[in-house]
């Protein structure tokens, strides 16, 4: 399966400092597919006009591509209704929209928000943000040694007073995989909204929104094969309805008169602007290109090159693994005594490798395991055994320089 999969990734074949290219940074972005920048290609050839505007015929043609894209969308995470799908420029600006907009309709001074301390910084600031504006309270949930969020704890957290909790599905460090479903119930239970940063999780598995029971969420394209700049932030229609716009400018208005303007129905009141409709395509076609393979044939996969490389990096003496939940995604994150992650990740490049080192934008989570920063191996449809293999021999030979 992998080398005709490879083949559809024509930048794996590079060579990196007369090294071939093991590419294992697929958490902070996956390679693309042909398909995709065939599409991108092909739309600007083709099919480029401004959408919603125009009457002419590309234009009408470009309007049906990116409203295909919403409701393809919509299927892939198994929403009610494509107006439940609001287009963003990723997981980051969707959390930002919700923090912003549904900040202003949900919550008020002395409302609580819980997140964890697994959580990207784009799960963080946007809460500071809303907290300096209205003075609500941010509660962070810890987690176990292992990783796991303390579900105790969690329970522990809420009070009249808390509004909403916001998740990650997976952490993009960890690898773990929080259980959304009984963490819906919990926060329903108490009256509350639970949001879910999707970014880690969409690209391996199966998200299906009405079955994990959230109100909201958000995810990247560029993390699932899709183009950059593009995103999406699904919430529950009836929440969406009650939240004001999140910017204002074209395409999300009714009518405007200097008095008075009235909004665009879901989702356009959400997408101020010229949106990025190359990009929504472009990520349908991403989509596509998961399913074709079989989202359970990714899991697998994935799987069983994570298991692989957890049994040979725990083989290298001095190296510690964070995360070690049971059910944990594609990603390692790892020290080795005596070698700061920046030199290992430094030097390893010099072999080809690429891995990401750093606080992996989860200082907070850094703080929790006593660490400045970590380095981190992150896998995806095209990794192969002989890359995880290529990993552990190049870091022997890192360690030896120390
Ligand atoms: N949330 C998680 C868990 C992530 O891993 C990332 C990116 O690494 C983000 C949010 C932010 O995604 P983006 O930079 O695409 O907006």
């Amino acid at each position: 399966m992998n080398e005709t999969i490879r083949a559809d990734f024509p930048i794996l074949s590079q060579q990196v400092y007369g090294h071939p290219l093991v590419y294992l940074d697929n958490a902070a972005t996956t390679q693309k597919p042909r398909s995709v920048v065939e599409a991108i290609a092909q739309q600007y050839y083709t099919t480029n006009a401004n959408v919603h505007r125009g009457v002419h015929y590309l234009s009408q043609q470009a309007t049906d591509l990116h409203e295909a894209a919403r409701e393809r969308v919509r299927r892939f995470i198994n929403a009610n209704k494509a107006s439940e799908i609001v287009f963003t420029r990723g997981t980051t600006e969707a959390i930002n929209l919700l923090a912003t907009s549904g900040g202003e309709a949900f919550l008020n001074e002395g409302d609580e928000v819980i997140v964890s301390e697994m959580e990207h910084h784009s799960n963080i600031v946007p809460w500071q943000l809303l907290r300096q504006r209205k003075g609500i309270v941010i509660k962070p949930c810890p987690i176990t040694d292992q990783g796991a969020l303390d579900m105790e704890a969690l329970a522990r957290l809420f009070t009249p007073r808390t509004r909403l909790v916001s998740l990650c599905h997976v952490s993009n460090v960890l690898g773990t995989v929080n259980p959304i479903r009984q963490i819906a119930e919990m926060v329903h239970a108490h009256g509350a909204l639970l949001a879910v940063d999707a970014a880690q999780s969409v690209p391996h598995r199966r998200v299906d929104v009405q079955e994990m029971g959230c109100d909201f969420l958000s995810f990247s394209g560029h993390k699932a094969y899709g183009p950059t700049g593009i995103g999406v932030l699904y919430g529950r229609e009836a929440l969406l309805e009650q939240m004001p716009p999140y910017q204002g400018g074209g395409e999300m208005i009714a009518r405007v008169s200097f008095e008075k303007t009235t909004y665009a129905q879901l989702p356009y009141k959400f997408e101020a602007g010229t949106p990025d409709y190359v990009g929504s395509h472009a990520l349908a076609v991403a989509l596509d290109y998961m399913e074709n393979l079989g989202l359970e044939t990714i899991a697998a996969h994935e799987r069983t090159i994570t298991d692989y490389a957890t049994a040979r990096l725990s083989t290298i003496p001095g190296l510690r693994i964070y995360g070690t939940t049971a059910d944990k995604e594609a990603v390692i994150a790892f020290n080795i005594e005596g070698i700061h992650p920046l030199d290992l990740g430094t030097l390893l490049d010099r072999l080809g490798i690429a891995i990401r080192t750093g606080h992996h934008c989860a200082e907070p989570l850094m703080k929790r395991f006593g660490t400045e920063g970590m380095a981190r191996a992150s896998f995806a449809l095209y990794t192969t055994r002989a890359e995880i293999d290529q990993l552990v021999g190049a870091i022997e030979r890192v360690r030896k320089m120390f």
